[in-house]
This record gives structure tokens, C-alpha cells and sequence, in this order.
């Protein structure tokens, strides 16, 4: 097995109110990748340039973070020949892609899309080496930058960050200072394409959480009055969990619940909201073990909901009077 480690460097429109600006908001103009070998050892890098051709001009941002010129981007590749080289370079083996936060290969399967290019095999497993680096130093709620876990690990800094290559490269290195034994049990699966029926709902368990996958629904409501959705199973034992606190928002994207396993203890459940492309709606939900510390912060964070909640609806009633 060979890791892939990916890095996507884009553009993007100048403004909101460009016509493709919803079904592509990243235009991808560079692809970095180095290979690993299932030593983690580098064993071949990729890097090309890609010319942008929805966006030919480059976002100010962009430009900040890459340093790129629109006139280094007319040098670039055609985003589908491109890719054919890179899925090529890449298929020289069996292989697992690896990225440094959750975006890349939802962005890159956006862009395939927009080209018409098949996507790949559903469901896309991955490492989000990101998370895995939250996860070990027991942080789960907290993203690093690249930067923190290049400085965490004492790794030197040899090149510029922002560039698709280098922080890849960079993220392999991570990647290698972590281990396989703690990074191979913490893999992840890429969301861009959901699960088409009840029967490709995906459900994966770790050593101290778990995740699903719902499929997708016309509506958060929908979602939200699915029972499977709703349900809390140990992320041990996968009993069903009585639940302390019921499922509630403090915001219309994620919701939050408190169940206890009389083996396993308190639970802190989690489900993101998510809209895919189509406009329709589908549940990330998440079983996370807890302590009495984690429950009791629960707790404070519904009372505050209750609290704003009431202060909401004596606002309506005295503007009603
Ligand atoms: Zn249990």
C-alpha cells in the first residue's frame, strides 16, 4: 500500500456574483503530492502547475497565500490533463490519499465535476492528517496549521509553507514523526459524495469515537426526524444509550447530546448539518467517550441555549404587545 500525500493550491472568483461561483468555488491551480511507501518513507513527488480557465485572473488571496502571478498560471496545465497524469502517477500501486485538513479532495472532486470527469469509487477513505494530529495530542475539538505540527515535531523548515509541494512534503514528514500505528487506525472518508440509501450509510468506529454518514434528505428538518439519526449507540459497545441531555442546537448546524453506557460512561454526541450541491441535506454524527468534566460542560452549554432561548422569545413577546 502506498500513502498519497496531497496538497491543492486555488483560486477563486473576485466577487460572489460570478455565475459559477456556487457549482465551482475553487478553481484548482496547482496539484503537490508526494507518494510514501507503507514505511512512510518518500518515495516519488508530484507537482504541476494548473491554468485556471474559469477564473483566468488570480484572487488577491490567492496570490497572498501562493505567491503565484496570473502570468505563472498561464504557464499552467489543463485542469483535465492534468489530473489524468497525476490519477496515473498515482495508480503505480494500491494507495490511500492523505491530506493536511478535510477540503482537498472534496475541492478536487468539485473540480472533476465541473469537467465531467468520473469521480472516485464511493466511499472515499482517507487520512486526514489534520485531525489525526488533534486526535493523538488529545485535542479533538482544535485545528492546528501545518505550521504548529512542522514546529510540534522540531522539523525543519526548509521551504516556503503555501505551495502544493511543500506542504505536502511537509505533511508527509508529520506523517512520519507520528507513526503509522497512530495514524492507520484514524482514517476518515470524504463527504462529497454521500451515501446514496439507507443500505451505504457509513458508520465507522474508533478507539474512543465514532462517526456516521447519513444519506441525504430535502430537508434539516428531514434529517433531523430521522430516527437513525437520532440514535446513540456506544462508541465501545454499540449498545443503544439512554440519553442524559436530548439533542439540542445552539445554532441551526450542529446539534449536541449527552448519553451515558453504564460500561463505557458519558458520551457527548454531535451532528453537523451538512448541504451537498444538489441542495439536499445529510447528518455528520459523532459519539465522543467524555468525563463528568465533559458532561457537566454539556450541561452549561444547554442551560445557555435555554437561557437565550427565553431571552428570544420574551423579546418576541414584548415586541408583539
Ligand atoms: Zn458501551
Amino acid at each position: 500500500m502506498n500513502y498519497i500525500v496531497l496538497d491543492l493550491e486555488w483560486n477563486q472568483a473576485a466577487n460572489k456574483k460570478n455565475r459559477y461561483a456556487k457549482i465551482l468555488p475553487f478553481e484548482i491551480i496547482e496539484i503537490g503530492a508526494v507518494k510514501l511507501n507503507d514505511g512512510f518513507q518518500i518515495i516519488d513527488t508530484f507537482q504541476e502547475v494548473i491554468r485556471p480557465v474559469v477564473y483566468p485572473k488570480i484572487h488577491h488571496i490567492s496570490r497572498e497565500v501562493t505567491g503565484f502571478t496570473s502570468a505563472d498560471l498561464q504557464q499552467g496545465g489543463h485542469f483535465p490533463e492534468v489530473l489524468k497524469r497525476f490519477l496515473t502517477w498515482c495508480s503505480s500501486s494500491e494507495y490511500r490519499f492523505c491530506t493536511w485538513g478535510p477540503l482537498d479532495l472534496t475541492e478536487l472532486q468539485r473540480n472533476m465535476n465541473y469537467y465531467k470527469i468520473p469521480l472516485f469509487p464511493s466511499p472515499l477513505f482517507f487520512y486526514d492528517i489534520q485531525e489525526v494530529f488533534s486526535i493523538i495530542n488529545g485535542e479533538s475539538a482544535n485545528r492546528r496549521s501545518l505550521e504548529y505540527a512542522v514546529e510540534f515535531y522540531e522539523i525543519e523548515k526548509k521551504k516556503d509553507f503555501h505551495r502544493a509541494l511543500s506542504d505536502a512534503y511537509y505533511t508527509a514528514l508529520i506523517m512520519a514523526a507520528m507513526g503509522a500505528e497512530k495514524i492507520l487506525p484514524n482514517d476518515t472518508v470524504d463527504t462529497y459524495q454521500q451515501p446514496a440509501g439507507p443500505d451505504d450509510e457509513i458508520y465507522m468506529r474508533y478507539d474512543t469515537h465514532s462517526r456516521y454518514i447519513s444519506r441525504t434528505f430535502p430537508s434539516r428538518h428531514e434529517v433531523m426526524e430521522n430516527s437513525e439519526v437520532l440514535s446513540t449507540r456506544c462508541c465501545i459497545c454499540d449498545r443503544r444509550l439512554r440519553k442524559k441531555l436530548r439533542w439540542f442546537s445552539d445554532n441551526s448546524k450542529n446539534y449536541y447530546c449527552l448519553a451515558f453506557c453504564k460500561n463505557h460512561g458519558y458520551q457527548s454526541g454531535k451532528i453537523h448539518i451538512k448541504k451537498n450541491d444538489k441542495e439536499r441535506y445529510y447528518a455528520i454524527k459523532e459519539l465522543t467517550m467524555t468525563d463528568s468534566e465533559g458532561a457537566a460542560a454539556l450541561y452549561e452549554k444547554r442551560v445557555d441555549y435555554t437561557k437565550k432561548h427565553r431571552t428570544k422569545r420574551r423579546q418576541k413577546a414584548s415586541a408583539a404587545k
